[in-house]
């Protein structure tokens, strides 16, 4: 199976790995900050935090601005559930916002969103392709808004040269397995903002501060959410190859925009001139009349070793947001979320592998094509 994103774990992370289980601290240890340094280096920001997961540093950074009942968040229905579910469990409202036709959301629609409650703008660089962010910063400080930025999908993304993770409040990376790069589990708050990186070092680790000798202090309810030095040793290989990884992805990327560019079946996503993606995903959107074949050409797919994947089922449709916070029908959401298939699009694939994918797709919807149901 060719899934549609892939670890590259090669000799030289298993042998950082197995140097840091050798030494005197698998957690705690001086490895969580070179490759925090090692980060702040790498996307340009004065701060950089890890935490053992994305999930962990979107609660801290909604603790850190007070998110508390009754607040809101105005973010993207097009995410991963963490995005909105970690505001909830600080009490807060999420409130979603339509997307235009790339998978961002739409910025424009943000303003008629904002109310006297709310706290934060949280939008998400939608498969690495990042998002108009000054426009969206621009509002926020219009509005007295934090603006915390998940860019899970989006690691060593940039516009005009300037990476993704240093304009927002805080920005969030994710470290998942399948994310542009890997420690296992775990994700970083990059934040420019002195403060912010106090605390949140503070909420990652109970909210202790060392004294003196055995003696401490609690100043803030906190949790334990830190990253082991084993997990910042692969950390610190993987992020030498980021570029590497993206240069392929990206080398695969336009190998499916120039085989794709007539087909009639479906549109791909172009990425600006002045933009650089990560490409953690490449969606393609099918025409509308295969909206009823998607199953069927989803099936067909894995059935010959090409493991396509939808990004992403629309938050406010699952049935905990449905009971909690009523029905939502957003039209673009909606549509995307009918016509997104992610193709495989990943380090570990060779060009030959592309062509198989592109071959195979554009062969498998011939098949059905004609479907009436
Ligand atoms: C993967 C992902 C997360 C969660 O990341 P974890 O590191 O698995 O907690 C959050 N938001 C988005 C957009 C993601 O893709």
């Amino acid at each position: 199976m060719i899934p549609y994103s892939r670890q590259l774990i090669e000799q030289c992370d298993i042998d950082a790995v197995v140097e840091a289980l050798k030494g005197d601290f698998l957690t705690g240890g001086k490895t969580v900050s070179d490759f925090e340094e090692a980060l702040a280096h790498y996307l340009g920001v004065k701060h950089v935090c890890v935490m053992n997961s994305a999930t962990s540093c979107l609660h801290v950074a909604y603790q850190m601005i007070g998110l508390k009942e009754g607040d809101e968040i105005i973010t993207t229905p097009l995410t991963f559930a963490a995005t909105s579910n970690t505001a909830i469990q600080c009490g807060a409202t999420p409130l979603f916002c339509d997307i235009k036709y790339d998978g961002n959301i739409d910025d424009r629609k943000l303003e008629a969103l904002i109310t006297p409650r709310t706290k934060a703008i949280v939008p998400v660089d939608f498969g690495g392709n990042p998002l108009p962010i000054q426009t969206i910063k621009a509002l926020c400080e219009k509005h007295r808004l934090f603006l915390i930025e998940d860019a899970s999908h989006a690691l060593g993304s940039a516009i005009d040269g300037t990476k993704v993770g240093t304009i927002a409040d805080m920005t969030i990376f994710s470290f998942h397995a399948i994310k542009p790069i890997t420690t296992f589990e775990g994700g970083a708050i990059a934040t420019n903002n002195a403060a912010f990186y106090e605390k949140a070092k503070l909420l990652r680790s109970h909210g202790i501060v060392k004294k003196a000798l055995w003696n401490s202090d609690m100043i803030i309810l906190g949790e334990n959410y830190r990253l082991s030095d084993v997990a910042c040793a692969l950390g610190i290989s993987q992020l030498k190859r980021l570029d590497a990884f993206i240069e392929k992805r990206t080398e695969i990327a336009h190998y499916y925009d120039e085989r794709f560019a007539q087909t009639p079946y479906f549109t791909t996503i172009a990425i600006d001139k002045t933009k650089k993606s990560s490409y953690h995903l490449y969606p393609i959107l099918l025409d509308q009349s295969l909206w009823c074949s998607k199953e069927e050409l989803f099936t067909a797919l894995h059935a010959k070793g090409i493991g396509v994947q939808v990004h992403y089922k629309p938050i406010y449709q699952f049935s905990y947001y449905k009971e909690r916070f009523g029905e939502l029908r957003l039209p673009n959401t909606e549509d995307f979320y009918r016509a997104e298939l992610s193709i495989p699009c990943h380090q570990g694939m060779s060009l030959e592998d592309a062509t198989y994918v592109a071959d195979t797709l554009l062969k498998e919807i011939e098949n059905i094509k004609g479907c009436t149901r």
